[in-house]
């Protein structure tokens, strides 16, 4: 009996038939394509794209230079110097990450004391010639300061659920 069904089915093509109704399910179905860059797909607010710096309000950059997020960083991307301000407060001379070793695990901004080295949604970089992926302090608070308001947005929204 099961002689008979494997022949009827091979005669009447029955498993391209069974083929062709998947592609003709998914050619009337709506399509999910995203038109990148044209069209971007939603980014979750704990997305970890390119690093920044952040300032409090009143423009003063927010690290201490306490070198946690240079300790926990598991690919040693992190570099930094600390020396003493005319005020007695400890500021980086040098904040430098590495993006070619950089593995964008998040634990340099689960490490921040003061909530300053964090990633942005900010995904759409590259570079061109040596030296361009690394940022400097300079590059960073840059970033910080461009990105501020979606970064606030975003710990806003997850700040339920951390
Ligand atoms: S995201 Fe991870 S690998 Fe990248 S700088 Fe931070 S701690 Fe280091
Ligand atoms: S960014 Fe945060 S963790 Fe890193 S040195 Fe500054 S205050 Fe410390």
């Amino acid at each position: 009996m099961q002689a008979i069904t494997d022949y009827i089915k091979r005669l009447f093509l029955w498993e391209l038939l069974k083929g062709m109704s998947v592609t003709g399910k998914y050619f009337f179905a709506p399509k999910i394509t995203i038109q990148y860059p044209e069209e971007k797909t939603p980014l979750s607010p704990r997305f970890r794209g390119h690093h920044a710096l952040r300032r409090y309000p009143n423009g003063e950059e927010r690290c201490i230079a306490c070198k946690l997020c240079e300790a926990v960083c598991p690919a040693l991307a992190i570099t930094i110097e600390v020396a003493p301000r005319e005020d007695g407060t400890r500021r980086t001379t040098r904040y430098e990450i590495d993006m070619v070793k950089c593995i964008f695990c998040g634990y340099c901004e689960e490490s921040c004391p003061v909530d300053s080295i964090v990633e942005t949604p900010f995904f759409e970089y590259h570079g061109d010639k040596r030296g361009d992926l690394l940022m400097t302090k300079e590059k960073l608070l840059a970033m910080g300061d461009r990105f501020e308001q979606q970064i606030a947005a975003d710990r806003e929204k997850d700040a339920p659920y951390r």
